[in-house]
């Protein structure tokens, strides 16, 4: 693999460019460019024909001196040692530059979630908790949903941990239903903070939202809303989204010549966010390939689906009119690429700034465990805005005090917050 696929080698090379500017201490930055611990298990789960099958899986802990580590489980067939390391990673700049107090950390399961039917799915969850319990907790390590995984998963592994703890523990595992320890607000967490992200991002470049046309890749969790985001809270026209046909194996970019109704497509859209394309055809959608999105003249593009989708072939079909590229997903844009759109003056809203917004509920709902007391949704919007716009704030601030790229901003204040608690806890 070369270093545009391999995330960790983006990851680790992104983390050297910023480190390198801040010169910072070759022995500090020796320890932060690799995870702190990783855990590597099997796990053996009855099928429901009566076969054992052997599953394998990892939990990596990038850093925790700014708190408990954070990061999501995913259950993908390709999953990779080196995917969940880049991703634990990227967790401990996300919770840092959302000044939020927690470290990184992610997981993973080798597995199509898929081809399971509900109760392997449940005996699989109950088995990952069995590994790992001992090393996670409410003050260690809190694992969350993320590509594969539900709020019902999450419910499944916070039983499985509370009876292997001997009382209950909500705390340990966020992202649970409403009803279940789950916080309001958070289904729509991700998208609404690329969106208040938006909405700073274009006060300090004078731009009237109001105008923007947006193209979005993907139409999961992030991207719906996303998308209801721009046109409720900017009043913004959404083009087109893009998403992978589950049952063609492959994309497409689905838009409306007036803007699409992302309440509409929702509807028609399923559980893994692939839309019925015949029913929007019928409503008088245009359906295109899956790189057309990216080829759209809008205002902004927002990827929002998988990793490496703006690299070195695809950044040059960017249209000449795209003022602000707003990165829903994680690792959207290769290090070749982000080259290209900082020699273009691009403002880019990176990654771990730009959907902090999840991390950020998913602390909220720890904090409401602790307390056992809820918040209203309005209550837990507002408070994800104010994280969110004091977190633009420090990375844009750092951009003009500093006369760098956003993304390199975004790694000084969070590399900045890391480094400072790691000195204030006496770690070096
Ligand atoms: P999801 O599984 O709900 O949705 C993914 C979407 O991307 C689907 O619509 C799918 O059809 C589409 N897609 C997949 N491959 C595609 C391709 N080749 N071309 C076009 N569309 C494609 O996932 P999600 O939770 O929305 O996550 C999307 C991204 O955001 C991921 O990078 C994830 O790590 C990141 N992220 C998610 C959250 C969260 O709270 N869900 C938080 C932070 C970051």
């Amino acid at each position: 693999m070369n270093t545009t696929t391999n995330a960790f080698k983006m990851a680790q090379q992104q983390f050297d460019h910023v480190a390198e500017q801040l010169q910072l201490d070759p022995h500090i930055r020796e320890f932060l460019r690799w995870p702190m611990r990783e855990f590597h298990f099997r796990i053996p789960v009855r099928m429901d024909s009566g076969d054992i099958r052997i599953f394998n899986g990892f939990r990596v802990q990038h850093n925790n001196a700014r708190g408990p580590c954070k990061g999501g489980i995913r259950f993908h067939p390709s999953e990779t040692i080196d995917t969940v390391r880049a991703l634990a990673t990227w967790m401990t700049w996300k919770c840092a530059v959302a000044n939020i107090p927690l470290g990184g950390s992610k997981g993973g399961i080798i597995v199509d979630s898929a081809t399971l039917t509900p109760s392997e799915k449940e005996r699989l969850c109950r088995g990952f908790i069995n590994q790992i319990w001992r090393n996670i907790g409410p003050r260690q390590d809190v694992p969350a949903p993320d590509v594969g995984t539900t709020p019902q998963m999450m419910s499944w592994m916070m039983d499985e941990y509370s009876k292997l703890a001997g009382q209950y523990t909500p705390g340990v595992i966020t992202g649970k239903p409403v009803g279940g320890g789950g916080s309001q607000g958070r289904t729509e967490a991700t998208g609404y903070g690329v969106i208040y992200n938006l909405r700073e991002a274009m006060k300090t470049l004078k731009i009237d939202s109001a105008k923007c046309t947006a193209a979005i890749q993907g139409f999961g969790k992030v991207a719906q809303y996303a998308a209801i985001g721009f046109a409720e809270l900017l009043k913004g026209k959404v083009m087109c989204v893009s998403y992978w046909d589950r049952n063609d194996r492959t994309s497409y970019t689905i838009g409306h010549p007036k803007g699409i109704d992302a309440n509409f497509l929702k509807g028609i859209t399923d559980q893994y966010g692939s839309i019925d394309k015949d029913k929007a055809k019928e409503a008088g959608y245009t359906i295109n390939d899956g790189s057309a999105w990216m080829q759209k003249d809008v205002d902004v593009l927002i990827p929002a689906a998988i990793e490496g989708q703006i690299n070195a072939e695809t950044v040059h079909t960017i249209s000449k009119k795209v003022r602000i590229i707003a990165e829903g997903a994680n690792g959207p844009t290769t290090p070749e690429a982000d080259e290209v759109l900082k020699s273009r003056g691009m403002f880019v809203i990176p990654d771990f700034l730009c959907n902090c917004g999840g991390v950020t509920v998913s602390y909220f709902e720890s904090v409401q465990n602790d307390m056992n007391y809820y918040w209203p949704r309005k209550e837990v919007l507002e408070r994800l805005d104010t994280k969110i716009t004091a977190a633009f704030n420090s990375v844009y601030e750092t951009s003009q005090q500093e006369k760098v790229y956003m993304r390199d901003a975004a790694y000084m204040v969070a590399i900045d917050r890391v480094v400072k608690a790691m000195q204030l806890r006496g770690w070096i």
